[in-house]
This record gives C-alpha cells, structure tokens and sequence, in this order.
C-alpha cells in the first residue's frame, strides 16, 4: 500500500499547473469545497469523493463575500493545522487554501446571480449571500475543473442555487449531494456550533424536533400546511430567540406548498444566543 502525501496549494496557478497533466490523463478529479473548521460532515463529502474519484481536491477558505456586513466573518471559527490533519488521514490529495487578495484581487467586478432561487429563505435575510457563494464556486470550479463537487444537503437553498448555475452556465461538472450528518441527538453539525454554550446547544436541539414534527405530521396522514406552520413555529419559539423562517416547500422550486407531500421540503432558520442555525429535511 503507497499512501501519498497531502500536497498545500496557495495559489490559483499552483493548483491549474499541478491539475493539468492529471486532467489529460484523463484522472477522475472529485472536489470538495469548504470554509475550514472541518467536522464529521464535512468529512462524510471527502470519504464519498475519496471512495469515487481517483484525485481529491479540497478548498478550505472562508469566503467574505458571501458574508453580509454585521455576520461572523470576523470571528469564523478557523484550524488549519487540525482540519490538514484529519484530510491527511482521510487520504486526501490537494488542499487548496487560497488568500483574500488570492481570490479577489482589489478590482473585482464579476459577479453570478442566480435568479429567483436565491432571493428565498436564506437569500432573505443574508442580502447577497448566494451571490458570493455562486460567484466563488465559480472560481474554484474554474481553477479545479472537477468531474465531481460533492456537497451537503445540510445546505439545501446553497445546493439547488448551485446545481441551477452549474446546469445555466453548461459547466462541465456535477454535484454529488451528501446527507446531512447530525450529531447523536439530531443537531446537524456545523463549524458555528462550536459558538454555543452547553445551555445554547441544548436549546439548538429543537431545531431538529420541530423539524421531526412535519414529518410526524405526514406519517400519520395529515397533509395541511397552515396548520403545521403553527404549531412549528409555537414549538421551536419555545426554545430559540429569534425564528428567521420556518418553510415548507417545493423541492426543486422552492416555492411554499399548501399540502405536504414526498420528497418536499421543510427549512428552518433561527437564532440561538446570537448565533444564526438552519437546518432542513426531506419529507419521507
Ligand atoms: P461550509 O464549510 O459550511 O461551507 O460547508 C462545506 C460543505 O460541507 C458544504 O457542502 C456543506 O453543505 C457541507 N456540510 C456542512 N455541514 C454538514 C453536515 N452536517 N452534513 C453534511 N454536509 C455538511
């Protein structure tokens, strides 16, 4: 057995001369872009790309322009040495950890707006947030070109956002979505978890229980969505401070649906202690 050392790009010309020849070669090339700050679901993408792809690239960069102004950006939690680590043991090929000034230099004009699917949910209350994740995906894909970007539907709005742009644009690659990893108790993780106090994470739990509710809901038979609206939004203002949306909707639009149905889904956003969490599921 070889195992190859983890090789650190820094910048967009290190990464497009050391792809090349594998690219001609013909190399199947799975990416797995990130901020950093890697948990269990972070690593489930890069297991999933490790099993499928022969060269795994993974970006670690925390992408200020998806962030609006008076977000995190500047306390978002960071550990190079320890995410390099862990992409050591998982196998991992390339990790790209590109500078501020690396990926937008000081006269960047360029942006991608993906329409409609991004003015929703998130896109409400984080102006401009998909355009900067749009815009740096692009940019990756473009200095990567992978065959394969393996993405968590913990980030459902960000995945449809995504997988739209990618079909628009007639890029050639796809995306690969992973399931949402949760703690034993049902909290999806997340790099921002790490904001919570015991007391905080233990109310961030209910989330996940009013999440439980819609599809409790389906499972004995009901399907109205008023209704259900109501009573998740009693139950989860029990616990968080603030509820940005709770929603049930189209899978593939996005839209608000009257009646629950497979396969839709249900989205919640709420603050905790300050701190801003979301959380999907996928009715069964
Ligand atoms: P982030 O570092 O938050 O930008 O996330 C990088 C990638 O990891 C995105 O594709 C996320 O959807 C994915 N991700 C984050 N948390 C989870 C999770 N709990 N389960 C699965 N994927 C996740």
């Amino acid at each position: 057995v070889t195992t190859s050392e983890l090789i650190l790009l820094a910048t967009i010309q290190q990464v497009k001369e050391t792809l090349k020849p594998l690219h001609c070669a013909g190399k199947k090339i799975g990416f797995v872009p990130t901020m950093g700050y890697l948990h269990q679901g972070h690593l489930s993408l890069v297991e999933k790309a490790r099993q499928e792809c022969e060269i795994v690239v993974v970006s670690i960069f925390v992408n200020p322009t998806q962030f609006s102004p008076g977000e995190d950006l500047s306390r978002y939690p960071r550990n190079i040495e320890s995410d390099l680590e862990r992409l050591r043991e998982l196998g991992v090929d390339y990790v790209f950890t590109p500078t501020n000034q690396e990926m937008y230099h000081h006269n960047h004009l360029t942006w991608i707006n993906v329409e409609k699917l991004s003015d929703r949910l998130c896109g409400k209350s984080r102006v401009g947030h998909f355009q900067g994740v749009a815009t740096v995906v692009l940019k990756l894909i473009n200095v990567v070109r992978p065959d394969a970007m393996y993405m968590g539907e913990k980030d459902f709005q960000q995945l449809l956002v995504l997988e739209k742009m990618i079909n628009d644009l007639d890029l050639d690659t796809r995306i690969v979505r992973c399931p949402t990893v949760r703690e034993q108790d049902g909290l999806a993780m997340s790099s921002r978890n790490s904001y919570l106090s015991p007391a905080a994470r233990q109310r961030a739990l209910s989330l996940h229980n009013t999440l439980q509710m819609a599809q409790n809901t389906f499972t004995a038979g009901e399907t109205e969505v008023e209704s259900l609206l109501i009573k998740m939004k009693e139950h989860l203002s029990q616990s968080v401070d603030k509820i940005d949306y709770i929603e049930i909707v189209d899978n593939e639009t996005l839209e608000p649906i009257n009646n629950l149905n497979k396969h839709c889904r249900v989205l919640i956003a709420a603050f905790v202690d300050g701190t801003r969490l979301i959380d999907n599921i996928e009715i069964l």
